[in-house]
């Protein structure tokens, strides 16, 4: 059994389901210790459970990335309990999907808040980690998850296209900012993936466009987007994979 991350210590946000949860547990299988981050204790906890059952080490910090403060003594535990963190993947986030003229403000300013500001406060807070990390040990990963949604364009997709969009420009120039210093910089940009994210949509036509897609695609399984995390995580420190779009085969 190879474990290309032993030693590392990772942080996923977003880790209570879907792509996050699925990220967590193959981390941990690859030799990583993990944090794992979301508001759900209680799912938190059953992860956490499932990760020292298969002889890994995790650590559950429920804590709201909305909350500066928060993120900040988030930041400081993994520091004081695992280690100082050289691999975030920084993926809480949500979807909201419905036509502008519905003006539907909060959900708006939900996504910002939380695609947007909840990315940067975590990114804040665990930069100065992932620096120490690399010089110390000679690489650190800080990996962000975008969206196709921030490549192509889909009706009634803009808010939710527009903070996807930030993420990928916003990694590009992290890459540039970081690189430097040993910290590799990537956006994740994956198509359609069956998590929780669907189940928050309350716009009905969005919903039924969704579920739509399912009677031609094949949606892609929250574990391909954890093995392409892992994958670009065991990469030799010369490597940077800066921007990957993984898709369903038959996602158009
Ligand atoms: P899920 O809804 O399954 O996961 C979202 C995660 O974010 C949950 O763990 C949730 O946990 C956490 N979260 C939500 N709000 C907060 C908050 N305020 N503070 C901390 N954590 C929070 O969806 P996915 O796994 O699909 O989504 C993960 C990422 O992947 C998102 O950024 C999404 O935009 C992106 N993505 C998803 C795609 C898909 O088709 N599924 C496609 C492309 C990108 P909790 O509620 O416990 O806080």
């Amino acid at each position: 059994l190879t474990q290309p991350l032993a030693g590392r210590v990772a942080v996923v946000t977003g880790a209570s389901s879907g792509i996050g949860g699925a990220a967590a547990e193959h981390l941990a299988g690859l030799g990583a210790r993990v944090a794992v981050l979301a508001r759900r204790a209680d799912r938190l906890a059953e992860l956490v459970a499932r990760i020292e059952k298969s002889g890994g080490t995790a650590l559950a910090l429920a804590a709201d990335v909305t909350d500066p403060a928060a993120v900040r003594s988030a930041a400081g535990r993994v520091a004081d309990e695992l280690g100082t963190a050289d691999l975030l993947l920084n993926n809480a986030g949500v979807m909201l999907p419905a036509p502008v003229e519905e003006r539907a403000a909060e959900q708006w300013q939900h996504q910002i808040d939380l695609n947007v500001s909840g990315l940067m406060h975590v990114i804040g807070a665990f930069t100065p980690q992932l620096v120490r990390a690399a010089a110390e040990r000679g690489v650190a990963d800080l990996v962000n998850t975008s969206s196709v949604a921030a490549q192509n364009v889909f009706p009634n997709f803009a808010v939710y296209s527009g903070t996807k969009a930030y993420v990928t420009h916003l990694s590009r120039h992290l890459r540039v900012e970081l690189g430097p210093k040993d910290v590799r910089v990537s956006a994740v940009e994956p198509g359609i993936v069956g998590t929780e994210l669907q189940s928050h949509v309350t716009d009905e036509g969005a919903r039924q466009w969704l579920e739509g897609t399912r009677e031609t695609v094949e949606w892609l399984a929250p574990q391909d987007v954890a093995e392409t995390v892992g994958f670009l995580a065991a990469l030799p420190p010369r490597v940077n994979l800066q921007q990957v779009t993984i898709m369903p085969t038959r996602q158009t």
